[in-house]
């Protein structure tokens, strides 16, 4: 079985980074590829829209009517501004750039000696906990 078919999980994805580190082991390449990575995606996404044209942004103040007071009926009038499905072409190129960022982003976490799978256990916990208050 090649490694790409094996059932995958954070430690495995942040130990098989490490293997692949030799080449950016300064913690200053890493860190700005990362940035790069991440910045990469919002220039996929830029392009999706000016480009492609399979999504489009069509923004305005978020409104909604007074009176509305529970986190539920909120959701109903808060507008992500975004129409439109992502093509096969620009989902792909998002999910390339996407991947390296979380490349580095695993890289990174070895360098500092940190778990990328509690740091993802202790998010969900947070996200668990706060819920809604997380958005505000
Ligand atoms: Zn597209």
């Amino acid at each position: 079985m090649t490694r790409g078919m094996q059932e995958i999980n954070y430690e495995k994805f942040q130990e098989t980074v490490n293997e692949c580190l030799i080449r950016h082991k300064s913690i200053l390449d890493v860190l700005s590829k990362f940035q790069e990575a991440s910045a990469r995606v919002n220039r996929a996404f830029a392009k999706a829209v000016t480009s492609c044209g399979c999504v489009r942004i069509n923004a305005s103040r978020q409104s909604c009517p007074s009176g509305v007071d529970s986190y539920s009926e909120l959701r109903n009038f808060m507008h992500s501004h975004l129409e439109g499905e992502l093509c096969d072409n620009c989902r792909e190129i998002l999910e390339t750039e996407l991947g390296q960022t979380l490349f580095y982003l695993a890289a990174f976490c070895n360098l500092c000696h940190l778990s990328l799978d509690e740091i993802v256990q202790k998010e969900y916990a947070r996200v668990l906990t706060l819920g809604q208050y997380i958005l505000s």
